[in-house]
């Protein structure tokens, strides 16, 4: 399915299949053997009878940024599903050969056409009620140092909110968790 944004660009292909479940390894990717389940190294996992690759399921890890502006908050509109239309901190997955932090200000530059500067770590947050399965994400305080703000990639609308005016429909328990710790900060002057 390809899916294009508000702007009329073409951003992405989705396939359904990783929506609906966390995806399952069921072939070995060295030899295509079929898995089969054994308990190995203290629980069940998938193991390739012909080779013996073992697969260790783990989570996947995101980054992110909270990013303030004139004692307001980044917040982006997501285009798509999970939780498409609610607002969420700008964060997207870490890719094989960057480090999370590359991962976070890419993610905030490809998403709101701001650039960041990393200024602290906001926290570790595991969310495990994601239907892409179990996650990790990395939140950092981040400045904004350039660009132009405009909703990019996976983004319907961006947009700085006060702390007074947050929205109610927040994406991700990670975001709700943030913008807590963000707004208890501001209120004990710490932020
Ligand atoms: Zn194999």
């Amino acid at each position: 399915m390809e899916v294009v944004n508000p702007s009329g660009l073409f951003v992405a292909v989705r396939y359904n299949c990783a929506m609906s479940k966390p995806l399952e390894m069921n072939y070995c990717p060295c030899c295509g053997h079929a898995l089969i389940d054994k308990f190995i190294f203290g629980r069940v996992r998938r193991k390739c009878p012909e080779c013996g690759f073992v697969f260790f399921r783990d989570p996947k890890v995101a980054a992110g940024v909270l990013a303030e502006q004139d004692g307001k908050v980044l917040l982006v509109k997501r285009l798509y599903d999970p939780h498409q239309g609610d607002w969420a901190l700008p964060a997207g997955f870490v890719e094989i050969d960057e480090g999370p932090v590359q991962a976070a200000l890419r993610e905030l530059t490809e998403e709101t056409g701001l650039i960041g500067r990393i200024r602290g770590i906001v926290g570790t947050f595991h969310i495990r009620s994601d239907p892409r399965g179990s996650i990790v994400t990395i939140l950092y305080h981040a400045q904004i140092v350039g660009g132009q703000l405009h909703a990019g990639d996976d983004a319907a609308e961006v947009r700085l909110f006060a702390p007074d005016e947050l929205p109610q429909n927040l994406a991700f328990a990670s975001t709700r968790q943030a913008l807590h710790r963000w707004l208890r900060s501001k209120k004990s002057g710490l932020a």
